[in-house]
């Protein structure tokens, strides 16, 4: 029973007892993340025009949104992540050409009961009328100045000669 097993055993625990500690006191203490982890997304709603890119490019399908027309525009009422089942490949953040669409570092997503799990990201009402967009630069900024054009030289088209000159020059050619 207490034979050759043993002696190893105690002979790793030494080890690895001097060893440096590679764990931390979570969640007292937490490990620093890479600048380009994937962790819990975040939407920007400003950015966001609804275009349903990023649920196409789910390969699981686990984003779902509603929208409804304003005025000209689309409106996101509902932005929802069945987290549950995403990869966090990043096609879906890779996809979004507005830029809306982000990780954070924060992978604490945990839940105690399953519903709570998707993750909701926008739920909201669609206003009556369209909003009023922020002016873009304001009064105060100078307006661009174009820069003054050449004018284009025009082609003018040679006269063709008329059909009885040209035979009569012929003519005398042949005499
Ligand atoms: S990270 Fe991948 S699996 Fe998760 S929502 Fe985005 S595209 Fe889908
Ligand atoms: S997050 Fe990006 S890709 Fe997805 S609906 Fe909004 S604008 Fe489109």
């Amino acid at each position: 029973m207490f034979g050759k097993g043993l002696v190893k055993g105690l002979q790793i625990t030494w080890k690895e007892f001097w060893a440096p500690k590679l764990t931390v006191q979570y969640p007292e203490k937490q490990h620093t993340v890479p600048e380009r982890f994937h962790g819990k997304f975040v939407l920007d709603v400003d950015k966001c025009i609804a275009c349903g890119l990023c649920a196409n490019a789910c390969p699981n399908r686990v984003i779902s949104l509603n929208k409804q027309k304003v005025g000209k525009k689309q409106y996101l009422t509902d932005y929802q992540m069945n987290i549950q089942y995403c990869l966090f490949c990043g096609l879906c953040v890779e996809s979004c050409n507005k830029d809306a669409l982000h990780f954070t570092k924060d992978f604490n997503m945990n839940q105690y009961f399953y519903k709570n799990i998707p993750l909701v990201l926008v739920r909201r009402e669609a206003p009556a009328e369209p909003l009023e967009e922020p002016a873009m630069g304001g009064e105060d900024q100078p307006k661009p100045k174009l820069k003054p054009q050449a004018p284009k030289e025009e082609k003018v088209a040679k006269p063709a000669a008329p059909a009885a000159e040209s035979e009569a020059a012929a003519g005398k050619e042949g005499q």
